[in-house]
């Protein structure tokens, strides 16, 4: 069995006998793993995509403040691979061990989470008419 809580592996069969949470199957916190790698894999693919699609949408455009949109918005996109790609790192850890590693995670949120704002930022600061 697994505690989430403690995140480590425990012996008891029901409940944590440190903390009292409710024990989950090892099997289940390795399947939570391998969803947070898929979903590391699709953040690193979507922004990538998304980049390639802007990119070709803003060829060409002249309006003052594109390069710098599309430069800001750039770097959104590698922030939130990065984010993505730390969430393959725990998410493989995790599907092998069924522990978290709190340090990636919270990196994970923070890069996540410089990402946004940048986009958003990025997006407020640009007005083409
Ligand atoms: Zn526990």
């Amino acid at each position: 069995m697994f505690c989430a809580r403690c995140n480590k592996p425990s012996g008891d069969t029901d409940k944590c006998s440190t903390c009292g949470t409710r024990l989950k199957t090892l099997e289940s916190a390795k399947r939570r793993g391998w969803i947070g790698f898929g979903a590391g894999v699709f953040l690193v693919i979507f922004p990538a995509a998304i980049a390639i699609w802007i990119d070709r949408l803003m060829a060409g455009q002249t309006a003052p403040g594109t390069a710098g949109f599309i430069g800001r918005l750039n770097l959104a996109f590698v922030l939130i691979a990065v984010s993505g790609a730390l969430g393959m790192i725990n998410g493989w850890r995790q599907g092998h061990s069924g522990r978290t590693n709190r340090a990636i995670v919270i990196a994970t949120v923070v890069v996540f989470a410089i990402a946004f704002f940048l986009a958003y930022t990025a997006s407020n600061a640009y007005n083409p008419s």
